[in-house]
């Protein structure tokens, strides 16, 4: 086990901190107990939140890996710490949904649970002082936050890890409601997917109960949120996903 505090920190979050690696085209990632909703307005420490979710990101994007998606993982370096590619984000957070639910459910005022007649894209400007307000490709063109090319490219991956996404946790009987991606171009421009992809980013509900299986539980008070988490992660296992 490091000493995570002599190591050179680039950055810290709200849940995860970015420290130098030897390689200055690479960074290590460590993902804190901490958890935050409503834009930091909820906090708490949720024990071993950051284990499971390094655990399951990692799993997720080897898997999204050998699927043919580019990412920004390169290995499990300690339970909670992975060794990436460093990359210059880019400052949209994109959305995908297949059931409403969340955000989009109370700005339209539709029910949670209603099927969509399409998959929903959406990308947020990420800028915690505005609260990552929701914008448009005409926005995000206009603002200089990424090129068209850049957009197409974004749109076409994330369809393909939406895809992805939805058979490898249907295996885990479980249902992916919607979730939350971001990008990033590495030192050959070359634009990959990046951050995590866990409970804490995606709303997963188990595919019969409707159980929900990730952050909601804590943004609700409805108990059980590391619980959750480890449910996720066993039914991972046992679906034999688990490719550490
Ligand atoms: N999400 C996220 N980080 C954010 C905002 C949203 O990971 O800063 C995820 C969220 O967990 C959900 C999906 O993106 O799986 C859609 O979130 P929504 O827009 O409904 O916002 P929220 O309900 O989180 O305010």
């Amino acid at each position: 086990m490091q000493n995570y505090d002599l190591k050179d920190m680039i950055y810290e979050g709200k849940a995860k901190k970015i420290f130098k690696s030897q390689n200055s085209d690479e960074v290590e990632i460590y993902y804190k107990d901490d958890a935050t909703a409503f834009n930091n307005l909820k906090k708490s420490s949720l024990k071993n939140k950051g284990e499971i979710n390094a655990t399951i990101t990692a799993c997720i994007y080897k898997y999204l890996e050998k699927n043919g998606i580019n990412t920004h993982f390169i290995k499990v370096l300690e339970p909670r710490l992975h060794l990436c590619k460093k990359v210059k984000i880019i400052p949209l957070e994109v959305i995908v949904r297949n059931i409403i639910a969340g955000s989009f459910a109370k700005r339209l005022n539709i029910k949670e649970g209603t099927k969509p007649k399409n998959v929903i894209f959406e990308i947020c400007y990420k800028n915690d002082e505005l609260g990552d307000p929701l914008i448009n490709d005409s926005h995000a063109l206009a603002l200089g936050l990424a090129t068209k090319e850049d957009l197409t490219q974004i749109y076409s991956m994330a369809s393909k890890i939406n895809n992805l996404l939805k058979e490898f946790f249907l295996k885990c009987d479980i249902d992916l409601i919607d979730f939350k991606l971001e990008f990033g171009k590495d030192k050959d421009s070359n634009l990959i997917l990046a951050d995590e992809i866990s409970p804490d980013s995606c709303r997963l509900w188990d595919k019969e109960t409707h159980k929900k299986l990730d952050k909601d539980r804590f943004r609700e008070d409805l108990g059980g949120v590391v619980k959750a988490y480890e449910e996720v992660l066993l039914r991972i296992r046992k679906a034999g996903l688990l490719c550490l």
